[in-house]
This record gives structure tokens, sequence and C-alpha cells, in this order.
């Protein structure tokens, strides 16, 4: 068989040392590196990912001194104690054979504390603090911080660091105009406005030798208002490797940028194209990263030119071994990265441990294992939704005999209508990875099975799951059964048509995604140019900051999205993906209404009742999506009988539910039969 994936695979010589193949593991905050014993936990995960056969890894960001901080009390190296407990994390990547760098980060006005500094004091829109304003002396500190920071980092036994100067980061924030208002010469010019990467990156390399890898971390594409022009960001590439850095990594939008670059709607792999405009424009190897989460896509991008390697973060929360996958031809046992943000992102954001939702060991190595079972059990589990797919696949991991039963003909329970919605084609692969990892450790699979208390008593089971999920709440609202009235079952599962003027009722998550859904085309997955095009991105770098205009298609419907809460609607999605459902109805059009109050449905369509005034919407169809209920049927039947049950996912518990929960939940429970 030939080698696969070629490109993704080949070593890349750095002169002083080799990487293994074409893949770094991008720079993640999980959240371990301020818990207790989190450098135990830490040498774990990075030594799984190195294990996995990652070419090189970079840690989450450290901060250089106590104002770069991101948020109190986060993770610095400014003393040799400091650096001392990072040789946990140093000696276990290099026993597995892998390499590792540490990312210095300086937030400087990101930093959520009130010591944080910057270029100039200006605000910014994601933060409440306004930074101070570095003196000279202060700039020059912050250097020799980093050069502090970098040799430490040598000490404890990197490999070498990555400089983080993109995200809009405090280096990001002295290059670009928008940020740095300085008359001194720190600011102004664009010479001066770049002397602080360059200051930093050339004195670093003098403080650690030759042999010791700097990669710096460059904003590529600001995607802000007045950033850096293409021109500029070509110059400043050229004057990064003059100054000495082994590797340019690719850095896309800040954070405080209004275009998505990483959620699930952006097309896989769709801003290598940024990259690759700087292809030859540099002797050193060029990164390229965003949305690159299967060994067929990094690949496509190596053997296009787009980058010499590819990063990937999170696809490493999902699955620690997937080079070893790759390189093994094992392509489809691969735990792929749906883009959700719903246990990375969203936790970090949160202060809480990162993790991931199809993953839920992801920094959990010394916490949730599945170990062969003492004892092999029979286990019964009823219901093949994210919850029931995950227990039966990790039970018979440990050794159990597990028969998943499903009463409809398809595996995924409420995951397969997720993924009919625009923008979330990537949810089919999780279901294809538990599909496989099913067939791989012999669960037996029962379809266009409901199961009934005769079924469990009659199979002799030592354990019972019950995963039967949820089913839609129905709103006691006169008139609810009448024909405009459809559930959001109904609608995904195209068992009606759907008419073009539409009222839903409900704003969770559930309604926000049935909104996109009656929005746009089925035409997934979209392409770059046409994402590029949505939202305003110049792919010819033309303006500043890489921003043009946005133009969207016209919507294929007229949609009334309403709550009876007052207040945002879709405060309750994801925090770092909120916005984007909500910016994106808002470009369509939909009206978003709360505070109503449901009066009745008849022909003339829906009556209700906006903070006192009285209003009939007259619409084609009403789609409910107004929460759930847990599936409760078959425990209580079971509940009067002998049999011992386990209840997870949305059966045990509807309120709050969601994916995540279902698989913890199962992950948990599997790992104690
Ligand atoms: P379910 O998925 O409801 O599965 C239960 C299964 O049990 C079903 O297949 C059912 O047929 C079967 N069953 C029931 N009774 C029996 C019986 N007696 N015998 C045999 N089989 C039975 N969550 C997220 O985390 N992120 C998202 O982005 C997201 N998007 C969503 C988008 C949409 C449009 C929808 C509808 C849901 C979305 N969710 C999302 C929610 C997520 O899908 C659910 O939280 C999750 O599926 C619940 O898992 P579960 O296994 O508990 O139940
Ligand atoms: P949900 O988030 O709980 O939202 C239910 C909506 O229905 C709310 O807007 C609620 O608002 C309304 N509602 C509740 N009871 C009602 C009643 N009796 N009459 C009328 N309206 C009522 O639930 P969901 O949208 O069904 O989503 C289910 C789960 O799937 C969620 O927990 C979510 O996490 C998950 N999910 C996640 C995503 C994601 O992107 N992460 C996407 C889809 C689904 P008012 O009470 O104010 O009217
Ligand atoms: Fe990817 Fe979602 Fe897991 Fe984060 S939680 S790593 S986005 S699958």
């Amino acid at each position: 068989m030939s080698k696969p994936y070629p490109h993704l695979l080949a070593p890349l010589d750095l002169g002083f040392t080799q990487l293994k193949n074409r893949v770094l593991m991008g720079s993640m905050h999980t959240g371990l590196e301020e818990e207790k014993n989190g450098f135990e936990k830490m040498a774990a995960y990075f030594g799984e990912r190195a294990r996995g056969q990652v070419g090189l890894i970079v840690t989450g960001g450290i901060a250089p001194n106590r104002a770069g901080w991101v948020a109190p009390f986060s993770a610095k190296m400014t003393t040799k104690k400091e650096a001392k407990n990072h040789e946990l994390i140093t000696q276990e990547v290099h026993k597995e054979g892998g390499k590792i760098c540490m990312q210095i980060l300086h937030a400087g006005r990101y930093g959520y504390h009130p010591l944080a500094v910057a270029p100039s004091s200006i605000k910014s829109p994601i933060s409440p603090f306004k930074p101070w304003k570095l003196s000279q002396s202060g700039i020059e500190k912050t250097i020799k911080s980093f050069i502090r920071c970098a040799t430490l980092a040598r000490e404890a036994g990197y490999d070498g660091v990555e400089i983080m100067g993109s995200e809009g980061y405090l280096i990001n924030q002295f290059i670009v105009s928008k940020t740095n208002k300085r008359k001194d010469e720190w600011g102004g010019s664009y010479e001066n406005r770049i002397r602080l990467p360059l200051e930093i990156v050339s004195r670093v390399r003098k403080a650690v030798g030759d042999d010791f890898i700097i990669i710096y971390r460059l904003s590529m594409l600001d995607l802000v208002h007045d950033g850096s022009s293409w021109e500029e960001v070509e110059l400043l590439a050229k004057r990064i490797e003059e100054s000495g850095a082994t590797i340019i990594n690719t850095g896309i939008g800040w954070h405080e940028s209004r275009v998505p670059t990483i959620a699930t709607m952006v097309p896989r792999g769709g801003f290598s194209w940024v990259t690759r405009k700087l292809m030859g424009k540099v002797g050193i190897p060029l990164i390229t990263t965003n949305r690159i989460n299967m060994p067929e896509v990094a690949e496509q991008i190596l053997a296009d030119k787009h980058a010499d390697m590819v990063s990937m973060a999170r696809p490493f929360l999902a699955d620690p071994e997937f080079v070893k996958k790759a390189m093994e031809n094992r392509r489809d046992e691969i735990n792929t990265c749906i883009a959700c943000n719903q246990a990375c992102l969203d936790h970090v954001f949160k202060q809480k441990r990162a993790s991931c939702l199809v993953n839920p060991r992801a920094c959990y190595e010394t916490e949730l294992n599945f170990t062969p079972a003492q004892q092999k059990k029979k286990i019964a589990i009823v219901g093949a939704g994210p919850a029931g797919l995950a227990c039966a696949t990790y039970a018979a991991q440990r050794g159990h005999e597990a028969h998943l039963y499903e009463a409809s003909s398809e595996i995924g329970g409420q995951f397969r209508m997720a993924m009919s919605i625009p923008g979330k084609e990537e949810f089919v692969e999780t279901i294809r990875y538990f599909k496989k990892q099913m067939e791989l450790h012999k669960v037996h699979v029962h379809l266009n099975t409901e199961v009934s208390k005769e079924i469990i008593e009659q199979g002799q089971f030592d354990e019972v799951v019950i995963a039967t999920g949820v089913k839609p709440r129905i709103p006691d609202i006169p008139g609810i059964d009448h024909p405009k009235v459809l559930s959001y079952m109904e609608v995904l599962q195209g068992q009606k048509e759907v008419g073009e003027k539409v009222a839903i009722i409900g704003a969770g998550g559930i309604g926000f995604d049935v909104a996109s859904y009656l929005l746009e085309k089925a035409e997934a997955p979209i392409s770059t140019e046409a994402f590029m095009e949505q939202w305003g991105v110049d792919m010819a770098h033309q303006a500043k900051g890489g921003l043009g205009e946005a133009s969207l298609g016209l919507p294929l419907r007229q949609i009334f999205l309403m709550q009876r809460s007052d207040g945002k609607l879709g405060r309750k999605l994801g925090k770092t993906t909120g916005w984007i459902h909500r910016a994106s109805l808002r470009k369509h059009g939909v009206q978003m209404i709360g505070g109503v109050k449901y009066l009745k449905i008849d022909d003339a369509g829906l009556h209700l009742d906006i903070k006192g005034k009285a209003e009939v919407l007259d619409v084609d169809h009403i789609v409910v999506c107004a929460g759930q209920l847990s599936n409760t049927k078959l425990a209580k039947q079971l509940a009067s009988g002998s049999t011992t049950i386990h209840i997870i996912g949305g059966a045990n518990e509807a309120r709050e539910l969601d994916a995540k929960k279902a698989i913890r939940e199962a992950a948990d429970l599997a790992a104690g039969f």
C-alpha cells in the first residue's frame, strides 16, 4: 500500500533539529495551567499527544510577567521555581519521543485585570479594564521579561518558544495603528510599530542561542478595521525572519473581530489561502491554521503549497492519536473535532477546565479512564443518541458485552437533526466515529427495536442503561393543534412543507438552528469564497485588516423568532458562538421578539401580547421549539420491576441538556461498570 498522506507525514528539517512530520499541535489554554496538581495533569495530557506522534506541540500561553496575565493569577514564567514545575511536562513529552515549545503570551489590553498594559490607554471592546499606557522603560522591561521567559523555558527543557504576535494581544496591539497612538519611537510609522516584535525576536534569539526553536505567530489577517495591510504583513514576515525566527505561524483575526474564524460554520481549511500568499516571500517554514480537522484536509493544503506545515489545536483535544491513526491508514477511527467550542473555548471563557464534547477524557487523562473490566458484564443500552452511543462504545472498549437498542432505523438520535442545520454538517463525523468504534469493539446494535419491559426482562442483563433521550415540549396555547403548527422535528426531518412567513416559538439553541435552516438553502458545505463574501472578508486584502463589504443572498423566508422572557434572545447560546448565530439571523432580517405572551393560534395566525400590546402575526406556519421533556416511558415501565437501571442523557434530565452533558454522563457511567 502507498504511504498515506505523503506531504503531511514528511519530516521537516529545521537545520539544528528535525520534526517527524508537518503537524503542529497549536496552543490552547486549558485551565490546567492554574489548577492544583495541574503540572501532573498537563504532563499526562501532553504526553498522550506526543505518543500519538504529533510533530511539534505548543503549550497554552504563559505570561512573561504579571501585567501580561490573561486573567488574574494566570500562568506566568518569571522565576526558576516556576520554570522547574514545567520539567514534568517536557520530560514526559521527550520520553514519548515528542517535541514541545512553550508559548509566551502577553495579553496587553486583553488582560482581564486592572494591571493590564498596552501601547496606548485604549480599552478593548471585549474587556472592562482600561489598560495603562506603557512607558518607554516599561517597554524595555517588557522586552526583558520576554527574554527571561524564553531563557527559563529553555532551562525547563522546552525545545523552543512560540512568541504570540497575533490575535490582538500586546504585540499585535503595538503593530496596528488602531491600538497604537504613540508618538515616540514605538508608534507612528510602521517601522516604529513593528519595533517591539523585532526587538523581542532578535534579543530572544541572542539569549537562547541558535539551537532553539523560535516560532513567531504573525497576524496575517487582523479582521479589524485599520488593521495591517498585506504589504505590511509581508514586510513584517521578512523582518521577523531576519531577526532570527525559525518558523512563522499564522494568526487569523483578533479576538474582538466579528468574523467567525474557527466555529463550525467556517469551511474546513477556510483560511489557508492567507498563508499561501506569503509562501515564497520568506525562506523559513510557514504554518497555516484554522478549521483543519481531518488528515485529507491537511494533506491537500500542503500538496497545494499553501504552507509548509499545518497547525491543529482542538483536533488534538478530540483525538490524541490523530497523527498515529493517519499514519496507520485508520482515518475512519479519528474522533473529529466538530468545531462546536462547547467544551473547550466556552469553558475557558467561563474559567472552567477545558475538555471536549466528543472526547470527555480530554484534560481528564489522569481521572477518566476506560480500563479493562475486572468482570465481563452483559449490558443493555437503550437509545442510540449521543448518550447511548458513547455508553455502548466505552463499555465495550472495556470488554463488556454491550447491546445497543434503537427504535428508529438509524443511530444518532437528535444529533441527526443537528447535522441537517447549515453550518453544522461536521456533526455527522461524530456519528461516523461512534459507528466505527462500535464495530471495532463489537457492540451488538439492534436497530428498529423499540425496547419494552419484556425485551429487558428476557435479555437477562447485568446492567440496563436508559438513554431514551427527549421529546419536544408542547406548550399549552389555545389552537396548538391547528394545521399551521409544526414541531421542529417535522421541519428538520422534512416531513412537512414550510411556507414563506414563519413564526418560531422558543429562541433556545433549537429555535436559532431552525431559523438558520429555514433561511438558507441546504447547499452544504459552503465554499470558502462564499463564506468570505457573506462575512465581508476581502480576500484580495486591499482594505487594511482585510475587511470589506459583507454580501448576503436573499433570505428564503421572513422569520419571527420569539421568547416569553425579556432580555437578549439567544443569551444561553455558547459564549464564543452565540454572537455568530445572533449576527447571522440579524443579517438575514429575522425579527427577534422577547417578552411575548402567546394568546392563541387560529386561521389568522399567531395572536400575541407583546409587552401589553396585542398583535397578530399573519404567518403561514408556526414552528414550536419550546424546549424538551425527558422521554421516561421505558424508565417508568422498568421502575416497578426488579431490574436495576441507570438513566443518562436527556432521559435523565432535559433541562440544560446538550450533547456534551449526555456524552460525559455516559463516559462516567461506563468507566464504572
Ligand atoms: P437523544 O439524542 O434524544 O437520543 C435518544 C434515542 O433513544 C433516540 O434515537 C430514540 O429513537 C431512542 N429511543 C427512545 N426510546 C426508545 C426505546 N424505547 N427503545 C429504543 N430506542 C429508543 N447539542 C449540542 O451539544 N450542540 C449542538 O450544537 C446541538 N445542536 C442541536 C441541534 C438540533 C436541531 C437539535 C434537535 C439538537 C441539538 N443538540 C445539540 C442537542 C443534542 O442533540 C441532544 O442534547 C442530544 O442528542 C441528547 O442525547 P441523548 O442521547 O440523551 O438523547
Ligand atoms: P432551550 O435552550 O431550553 O430553549 C427553549 C426555548 O423555549 C426558550 O427560548 C424558552 O424561552 C422557550 N420555552 C420554554 N418553555 C416554553 C413554553 N412552555 N412555552 C413556550 N415557550 C417555551 O431548549 P432547545 O432550544 O430545545 O434546545 C435543547 C438543548 O439542545 C439545549 O439545552 C441546547 O443546549 C442544545 N442545543 C445546543 C445548540 C448549540 O448551538 N450549542 C444548538 C441547539 C441545541 P421562554 O421560556 O423565555 O419562552
Ligand atoms: Fe472540537 Fe467541540 Fe471538542 Fe472543542 S469541544 S475540541 S470544538 S469537538
